[in-house]
Parts: C-alpha cells; structure tokens; sequence
C-alpha cells in the first residue's frame, strides 16, 4: 500500500465528517491549557460528551487560576457522564497546584514534562503537542491503532506499539494529521464494529486484515416476506435529529416499531406524526417525556389495541398492539428493573400479564412480540455476564422468566437463527462500550411456536447509531 495515497484520499474524504473534538478545541481557542483538558476528558468518552463537558468547565474553569478554585466533588458534577469522570475530577483538581510547581502555571510543550502530569500517558501528550503546540508527535488511539492494521501497514499488538511503529516508518508530515483523518475516518466509515467497507473510498485496495464482514445489506427482499423492525430509540425528538430519516430508508420496515418515544404525539415534528408512507399508531405515557412507543406500518391493520388492560402499565405507554390478517404484531417496552431493583417485582407482574395477553392472541394468530425486553436471557448475549449477574436487566429472577416465556413455547427469533455470541443491541453510553463492543442482547422478536416456520431471516443492525440501542430486525413470511 501507497500510505500517501491513503491519506491523501482520506484527507479528502473526511473533509465533510464531524471534526474530532479536541482538533475543534484546538482550532476555536488556541489555548494549551484547554487543549490538555479536553483531552484528559475525551479518554474513553464520545466526542459529544466531551464537547458538552469541556463547555460546561471552561465557563468556570477555563484557566488555570479558575480551575484550582473548584474542589474535586464539584468537579465531578461538571463533568459527569465523561468516562471515568471520578478519576479525571481529581487529575484535573490537582493540575493547577503541578503547573504552578514545576511549569509556572504553563503547560508544557515537551513529552517528559507532560508524562508528570496528573492523568497524561503518551496518547493524551502527543495530542497536546500535535494540536496545541504543532509539534511533530504521532498520537496513536484506538482508531489509529486499529486502521494501520487493518490496513497492513504495522503489525502491532498495542497502540504503543503502533506508536513506536509509525515514528519509523511514516513521513513525518502526516504525524500531526493522522490522528485527526483517522479518528473522523474511524468514527464515520471505518467504524470497529461494522466498518462501512461497501460505501469505503478505499475499498478497492484495502486489506481488511482482522476485519469482520458486514452482513450485505438486504435489498430486493421478496414480497413474500415481510420486514419488522424494532428500535428503542431512547427519545424520538432526539433521534430524528440524528438521521433518523436516512435510517428509515436503511431499514425499509413494512412494519416499524418504536419504544421509548419519550414524546406525545403533537410534541413531535410533522413527518414523524405521520410517517410518509405508512400508518401511524402511537401509544404515549402519562407522564410527559417518559417511555411510550409507536408503531408505522405500510399496511393498514384491522385493529389496534392500546395497553394489556391493567392501568398499572398501561398509564405508561407500554404496549401497543396491531391486528393484520394472519398476525399480531405486539409493540412492547418492557419496564426496566432499575439499577437498586425496586422495579423488579413491577416487571415481573407486568411480564406474566404480557405474556397472558399474548397467549390469549395466539389462540387467534400467529403473533410476534418486539420491543426492548429489557434483559439478557443468557450468558452469550452480553459481554460481561459474571460481572452482572447481580444487575438489572440480567438477575437471575429475570432470566427465569425468560426461561419460562421460552419453555411455554415462545420462540426468540434471533437465537434460533444465529448462535454466534458478540451480537448486542444495547451498549451503555460510558467508557466506549459500543465502540469496544462491550453490549447486551436486550431487544427481541419474539414469535408464537406455532408460528416458527415464518421466521425467515433475522439481523442486527449495529451500524445504525442515533440511540444507546441499535434496530433489530425478523424477516417474517406474510
Ligand atoms: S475497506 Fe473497510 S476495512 Fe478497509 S478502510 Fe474501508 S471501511 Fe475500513
């Protein structure tokens, strides 16, 4: 491979992406000081969470001096939810006291002095030399790390590594800027999980070494198949300004259900209170900005039933039901037990009474359940199972309703289909956990045992962002 030629492409190529926050940071203040904090903040954070957080410091710690009149506890209000927050609250507390020792309150501008730093290994000191001093320096993250492998220029096993590789062997004119192209290019095409190589500028020549085909995506599909989608989209406001739209056209649901809306239906903009193209059935919570779900469908179905007749759940928008001619299609959220478990004795009422509600229908037609189901059912569908097992959304109580829902015939779809463990469709917001993969299996279909020789085809579509989950998706016969 030609390395010029690659980021000579890529340079262009990301021209139009989202700039990596720190190089923002750089290029609107010029100021090392705010340059070496917003990089000690966007370890392990996502670019938004840092931009927003770095905003609300700089209003009251923006300079040295201000930055030592914050105490730690006020620190981490500030920067909460950054990855690590309480850890970085008390490197940024104790930077003012080390510049004004050693630096004269001065960032300094050399590797050795910035390692002393509280909270500064390499990576974050080659960003603060690259992009506030422009001093020739190689900041190597994961997507650096990862891409040059990808790519086959190093083979290396860490990024320290990579690090140490690319000071050979890289024309030292791109060391500033390879952090930059390859972050944007890591965050928008080449992505760690599901790298967009079919839309790729460098598709034609790239090695993929170690990369996982994405699954092509489906087109054409029959029409004697139907394609139902579930998404929680964690606020729907929220994720029509994130592309919404443009997934839509991704997904091509004939029917597309939604949870945790977060909205009514007049707070909404007009195209999502009536989906061009398809009906529009929602079902709002109580209690304004929480929970509800909606379902868009192509087809007009014959019935709609709001709720499962127990006002308990019902008041918070949780299920919503259309009747077509030979299937149910049930919208469902189910309640989360929450993170101290006062919930779970609410869930699991409103569990047994969905899955009576269900098998009252099946009795009719066949029925399929989608929605977030707000629980793990096995090991092999989140990534960290042991140190969870205490934990909402995978306690063993949760999971034993799951293994009766399934022993009382209801099929999961995905698992009959695909036995391959990694596959999630929720990750948390903190720490990189999507990026990193490190997710939870937690949305469904789930379809009626009579009705198992419909299941067609299933997928997850990790590549759609805009919420913490990801759409899921049955290819079910009409
Ligand atoms: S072809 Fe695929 S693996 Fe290679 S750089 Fe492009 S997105 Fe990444």
């Amino acid at each position: 491979m030609n390395i010029e030629t690659y980021l000579e492409v890529l340079r262009k190529e990301v021209a139009n992406y989202q700039v990596p926050v720190v190089d923002l940071i750089a290029v609107q203040t010029k100021d090392p000081f705010k340059v070496l904090v917003a990089t000690i903040l966007s370890a392990r954070t996502k670019d938004e969470v840092t931009a927003e957080a770095s905003e609300r410091l700089f209003k009251q710690g923006g300079t040295v001096e201000d930055l030592a009149k914050i105490d730690v506890a006020t620190l981490e209000k500030i920067i909460f939810p950054v990855g690590f927050y309480k850890n970085k609250a008390k490197y940024l507390a104790a930077l003012p006291d080390k510049l004004a020792a050693d630096f004269g309150s001065k960032v300094p501008n050399t590797m050795e002095g910035l390692l002393t730093l509280p909270g500064v290994g390499r990576k974050t000191a080659n960003l603060v030399l690259a992009q506030a001093f422009g001093i020739p320096a190689i900041c190597v993250d994961t997507h650096v790390h990862r891409i040059m492998n990808i790519w086959g220029y190093v083979e290396t096993k860490t990024p320290e590594q990579t690090e140490m590789a690319l000071r050979k062997k890289l024309p030292e004119k791109y060391w500033i800027l390879v952090n930059s192209l390859l972050v944007a290019f890591g965050q928008g095409t080449c992505r760690p999980v599901g790298p967009h190589c079919d839309r790729c500028v460098l598709a034609e020549s790239c090695l993929r070494r170690g990369v996982k085909p994405r699954k092509p995506r489906k087109t054409g599909k029959s029409n004697e198949v139907l394609r139902l989608v579930s998404w929680n989209v964690n606020g729907l406001r929220a994720v029509f300004k994130k592309g919404f739209m443009e997934s839509l056209v991704e997904m091509a649901p004939d029917v597309l259900g939604l949870q945790e809306i977060k909205a009514t239906v007049e707070q909404l903009p007009t195209e999502l209170q009536s989906l061009p193209g398809y009906h529009s059935f929602f079902y709002s919570a109580d209690r304004k900005g929480y929970s509800g779900v909606v379902t868009y469908t192509k087809e007009k179905p014959e019935n709609v039933i709001r709720g499962i007749g127990d006002s308990r759940f019902d008041s918070e928008g949780r299920v919503l039901t259309l009747e077509f001619s030979n299937y149910f299609f049930i919208n469902c959220y189910f309640p989360n037990s929450k993170h101290d478990l006062s919930r779970l004795d609410f869930k699991h009422d409103f569990n047994v009474r969905l899955q009576e509600f269900a098998e009252e229908l099946a009795v009719i037609k066949s029925v399929v359940i989608c929605g977030d189901f707000n629980v793990a059912h096995k090991e092999i569908d989140l990534a960290n199972p042991r140190q969870n097992r205490k934990n909402a959304g995978f306690t063993p109580e949760e999971c034993a309703w799951m293994d009766d829902f399934t022993a009382a015939g209801w099929i999961d779809s995905f698992r009959m289909k695909n036995k391959e463990p990694d596959q999630y469709s929720w990750w948390s917001y903190r720490s990189r956990a999507r990026e990193r993969n490190i997710g939870w299996r937690i949305d469904y279909h789930c379809v009626d045992k009579k009705s198992r020789k419909r299941i067609v085809d299933v997928d997850i579509l990790q590549h759609i962002h805009g919420s913490d989950h990801c759409p899921v998706v049955l290819d079910f016969t009409r």
